[in-house]
């Protein structure tokens, strides 16, 4: 059986995402440098997966075959790569940046472009599986990539991947994952809108959901979130906060493709109106909140 080399490898953002995806890496045998901007997550990090601590994204990403992130928009994207102590400023000609961010894509090509000037390669890789998927060393990945690049990762990325996928280049796994949300926005209110529907018929909604889940109208938000939304929880991953930033995503890359997105505009405006009420830290299946309240 022919082994894996081990690569030498830095991870930017420990945050609930990139802390288990990190340790996946540790856990398959490669050098991992860890840079948090909380300090105390990083030295937790250390202390259960043995990697090293660096105080910078630069000192992270220094003399590394590979550099992955994954922190929380554009900006805060920008400032980890381009920004004062950033990954681009010490990465070595021919070493590759894999930002697993859910950003814009006009941020993804924008950075590709100054790490090119530099030689270094850009993969854009965007998630989906949220917590549990990133836990469970299960997600799903969008890449764009030039094909080469995406060559050298995948043995990396399969490590937390339960699939993954090149799109196309750089900018399409951050579009891919843009129809992802779409998808998921309008589920999401649909589903609600039925349970809403459900109980103010007096039917019994666990019940409904166990015989209608086996028909057409299944989903993946049916089988992990109705029962919850039944019973008015919303702690189950995936926060409002981050929907609505990539929602304006969407609508900001809809406005300049010419794509009409009218249920998903509609969404967002739900979500800011759970915001509103206080509900931004909820998870997103929270939109059954607006309907029940009276
Ligand atoms: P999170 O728990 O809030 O972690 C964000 C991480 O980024 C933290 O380590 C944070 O550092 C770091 N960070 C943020 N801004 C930074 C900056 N300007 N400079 C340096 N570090 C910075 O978020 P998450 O849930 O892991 O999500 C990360 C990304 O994955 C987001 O783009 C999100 O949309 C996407 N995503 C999340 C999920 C999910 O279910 N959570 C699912 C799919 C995709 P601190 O520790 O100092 O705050």
């Amino acid at each position: 059986m022919s082994e894996v080399k081990p690569m030498k490898v830095a991870f930017i953002g420990l945050g609930v995402m990139g802390y288990p995806m990190a340790g996946y890496l540790a856990k398959a045998g490669h050098k991992v440098t860890v840079y948090n901007r909380t300090r105390s997550k990083a030295e937790k990090w250390i202390k259960e997966f043995n990697g090293e601590l660096a105080i910078t994204p630069a000192a992270a990403a220094e003399n590394k075959d590979v550099v992955f992130a994954c922190v929380g928009n554009d900006d805060d994207l920008r400032q980890v790569t381009t920004g004062e102590q950033g990954a681009f400023s010490t990465m070595s000609e021919q070493s590759i940046f894999v930002d697993h961010t859910t950003t814009s894509a006009t941020v993804a090509t924008e950075l590709a472009n100054i790490a090119a000037s530099k030689h270094i390669g850009f993969i854009d890789a965007p998630v989906s599986g949220g917590q549990a998927g990133a836990e469970n060393g299960a997600l799903t990945v969008m890449i764009g990539a030039s094909e080469d690049n995406y060559e050298k990762v995948t043995h990396l990325v399969s490590c937390y991947a339960k699939m993954h996928k090149r799109l196309g280049p750089v900018g399409y796994g951050q579009l891919t994952k843009m129809v992802n949300q779409i998808c998921i926005a309008g589920v999401v209110q649909g589903l609600s809108e039925a349970l809403h529907f459900a109980q103010q018929s007096g039917l019994d909604g666990e019940a409904v959901v166990e015989v209608i889940s086996k028909g057409a109208a299944q989903s993946w938000q049916m089988e992990n979130r109705a029962s919850t939304m039944l019973n008015n929880e919303f702690d189950f991953g995936f926060a409002v906060d981050w929907m609505r930033k990539d929602l304006g995503i969407v609508l900001d890359e809809a406005r300049n493709n010419g794509s009409h997105l009218p249920l998903t505009a509609l969404v967002d405006q739900f979500y800011s109106q759970v915001q509103h009420n206080g509900g931004g830290r909820f998870d997103t299946s929270s939109l059954i909140t607006l309907l029940n309240k009276d």
